[in-house]
């Protein structure tokens, strides 16, 4: 069969469930061609006179061709792109699972601030003097994570998460350096529940990583990093609250551990959400955290925005912090730039420039907006839904560390689905369906067939309950032998299962002109 496109339908297509149609669409739902596909030459929205005869002055490099854009009329261009915008599944759209990676609700306030003219339109090499305010807003930005975390400096211009774990460790890797001892501590201890990032960023650097697993009950005991810790350990970056939902116990046995060794305590600070306003890194020993502002105070990201990892570091490693940084001078706000200018033994600088400025104003904004007790109500909000959450799913769906209080996400394994021919990737197909983004699944691989679930603060009751009848409903399916309404899931989306490994190790990153339909035949 041949859909609109002229293509064959095939299995990654809309319209091969029970009733194909003719379009590819489904009731309301449009699917979209790519612009290449439905644009024509000569089309424009515009109304462009032709050019006068003019002599090119490019010395016979002119272009000989057609540029090969394609063009769409006004209204088909408005329909092209709010059919995409539509395709996207977002924290606007509905509740969005995914632990490990908070889609925190992102108040429009916070949009509003980054659009300032102030803050978004200013350039990075203008002159200092006429970008005041928005050092101040770096400046005091930086005091609230100094403040939040009870550490002594921080480095803002990381420009993601795992980009702020490199920072750290170089500022780990310099302090080691100041005391000679480079030769002999390259180690870095690593618990097997780690965000893959974690070894990744040691081992750029350098570093050996040693795994410390993790024990049955989901956490690290400090028996198991004590006897793994010796001269020739440099660091432990450590996950805290843990990729298991879970607030390590033993977090300042481990950090008095570590430091009795002469090493460093690297915090991986993804998961502070679960806790700002209640814990404070400085106070369980940590020496460096990097903080995701997307995650952790509201700016957007996956696909809604950049990232932004700024770096708080502990007295013993701030004399390394990178530049650029913010300092107030006799004239106001200074940055900077220069290793040489500033007083300490910066490692050097990780950005081109300054970092995420529209991620700062929402970051900043957020907080502002919540004030010190409002930033403790979302934690605590947080952490109460995703225990909603695990009460309400407890007796359906299995709980790898027993039924005990998670943090702001709850970790289910697949032991439920045992001997029902169901996976965790059908369950989470089959959310699909149900028009939920699925949670986050196989990940921490410290547990099998893992699902993270990790709602946001700013859930309603309504909305949590209707999204625990949903899961319940899967569950009781599946338990029931409906394997049906998993293993072809989803059936109602325009994408059915697409086959994501070939996509991974073959990406096709380029739009070639499909063959003439009368050749393709041949
Ligand atoms: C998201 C995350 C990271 C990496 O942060 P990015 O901003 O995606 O680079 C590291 N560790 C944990 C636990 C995370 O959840």
């Amino acid at each position: 069969m041949l859909n609109r496109q002229g293509r064959p339908s095939s299995a990654g297509e809309a319209g091969t469930t029970a009733h194909p149609t003719f379009t590819g669409n489904k009731a309301l739902a449009q699917v979209e061609p790519l612009l290449f596909e439905i644009g024509r030459y000569d089309t424009t929205g515009v109304d462009l006179d032709e050019p006068e005869d003019f002599k090119p002055r490019l010395g016979g490099l002119g272009r000989k061709e057609p540029i090969g854009l394609p063009g769409l009329s006004e209204p088909e261009t408005m329909r092209h792109y709010v059919r995409l915008s539509q395709q996207n599944y977002g924290i606007d759209t509905g509740l969005f699972p995914l632990g490990s990676c908070t889609m925190k609700h992102n108040a429009r306030l916070n949009e509003r601030m980054a659009r300032l003219a102030g803050f978004s339109d200013v350039h990075p090499l203008q002159p200092v003097s006429t970008v005041q305010g928005a050092l101040e807003l770096m400046n005091e930005l930086g005091r609230y994570l100094i403040t939040l975390t009870n550490m002594t400096a921080v480095a803002l211009s990381p420009k993601a998460g795992a980009h702020g774990e490199l920072c750290g460790m170089m500022a780990i890797k310099a302090a080691i350096e100041a005391k000679g001892e480079d030769a002999t501590r390259n180690v870095v201890l690593v618990p097997d529940s780690a965000h893959g990032t974690n070894p990744a960023t040691a081992a750029l650097i350098g570093f050996k990583v040693k795994p410390v697993p993790a024990r049955d009950d989901g956490w690290v005991h400090v028996e198991d990093v004590k006897e793994r810790l010796g001269p020739d350990v440099a660091a432990i970056m450590l996950t805290n609250p843990n990729t298991c939902g879970l607030f390590e116990p033993q977090v300042a046995e481990i950090a008095k551990a570590i430091h009795d060794a002469g090493a460093y305590f690297y915090c991986d600070g993804a998961n502070f959400n679960a806790i700002v306003g209640k814990a404070k890194p400085g106070d369980l020993g940590v020496d460096a955290m990097h903080i995701n502002l997307h995650k952790t105070f509201s700016t957007p990201h996956g696909g809604g925005g950049p990232g932004s990892g700024p770096v708080v570091l502990s007295a013993r490693l701030a004399p390394f912090a990178p530049v650029p940084f913010v300092r107030a001078g006799q004239d106001g706000f200074e940055l900077v730039e220069q290793e040489s200018d500033a007083a300490e033994k910066p490692f050097g600088r990780m950005t081109a420039f300054h970092g995420q400025m529209g991620m700062y104003v929402r970051a900043l904004s957020y907080m502002l907006s919540h004030g010190s007790d409002g930033m403790k109500q979302a934690s605590e909000d947080a952490v109460l839904n995703a225990n909603y959450i695990r009460a309400g799913l407890a007796d359906l769906m299995s709980l790898p560390f027993g039924n005990k209080p998670c943090m702001h996400e709850v970790l289910f394994d697949d032991a439920w689905l045992k001997d029902t021919g169901v996976t965790t990737l059908d369950v989470a197909k089959a959310m699909i369906d149900e028009g939920y983004h699925p949670m986050t699944m196989y990940f921490p691989l410290v547990v099998h067939g893992a699902m993270l679930i990790e709602p946001t603060e700013s859930e309603s009751k309504a909305s949590l309950d209707l999204f625990i009848a949903m899961l319940r409903d899967l569950a009781m399916a599946a338990k029931n032998g409906d394997k049906e309404r998993f293993i072809g899931a989803p059936y109602h989306a325009p994408r059915r299962r697409l086959d994501e490994t070939r996509a991974a190790r073959n990406p096709v990153l380029k739009w070639t002109p499909p063959a003439p339909v009368a050749e393709a035949a041949e």
